[in-house]
């Protein structure tokens, strides 16, 4: 917090969007999970928190899916079927649930003139799911105008490799890359991408998982206004 920059690039996954919860609710009901919205938050950030102490790169989930299903509460005899059932089901079109508080953060931010982007490890889906869910698009349109919506797939690389930022930091070219922030919920990924990059890191921790970390956390995108 308290948190000074000229512009924003985001992360998909965890900071705009999160695994459908009301898909994954009565998807691991059946396992004893809990189907609340709010416990299926909790578990993806607890599930990121595992993934970046396991350090696993984009396609390693096994950490993040065994955290998430206990975290919602399936039973321990059942922890390992059920995180089988959320991989295969956990699709990249499944990252459409917008969270509430980024939405707010957004349009605040856009009314300010803040200049935002987008830059995602995905599968050549995410400027089609963004919309879907209603959060914004690459230019103007019905929702958060981004100067720019970078897919990994499209553009053929992939954070943690630096590389990724140089497709949308031309569209920033007006600022000093420190002065540009990136918001991300992996610390291998995000933090480790933008760091190399030369931009400054954010990390969103909304339950402080990442307690004593030394880069900056925020709880929710609202933290930047
Ligand atoms: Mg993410």
């Amino acid at each position: 917090m308290g948190i000074d920059y000229d512009a924003i690039l985001f992360d998909a996954g965890g900071v705009l969007v999160l695994p459908d919860p009301t898909v994954l609710g009565p998807l691991l009901e059946p396992y004893g999970g809990e189907p609340s919205v709010e416990v299926h938050r909790r578990a993806h950030y607890a599930a990121m928190a595992a993934k970046s102490r396991e350090l696993e790169g984009e396609t390693e989930w096994d950490s993040y899916n065994v955290t998430y299903v206990r975290t919602v509460g399936v039973r321990d005899d059942l922890v390992d079927h059920a995180a089988v059932v959320l991989d295969h089901t956990r699709t990249a079109h499944l990252w459409r649930w917008a969270i509430p508080e980024t939405l707010t953060a957004l349009a605040a931010l856009a009314e300010r003139g803040v200049p935002m982007g987008v830059v995602s490890n995905a599968s050549g889906q995410v400027e089609a799911a963004l919309a879907v869910a209603e959060i914004c698009q690459a230019g103007d349109g019905p929702c958060t105008s981004m100067r720019v919506v970078i897919d990994s797939h499209v553009v053929g690389v992939a954070k943690p490799d630096p590389r990724i930022f140089d497709f949308a930091l031309p569209y920033f070219a007006e600022f000093e890359r420190d002065r540009i922030v990136y918001v991300g919920d992996s610390v291998v990924m995000d933090v480790g991408g933008a760091t190399a990059a030369g931009l400054t890191p954010v990390l969103i921790d909304p339950y402080d998982d990442h307690e004593g970390a030394d880069f900056a956390r925020i709880r929710a995108v609202t933290d930047l206004l």
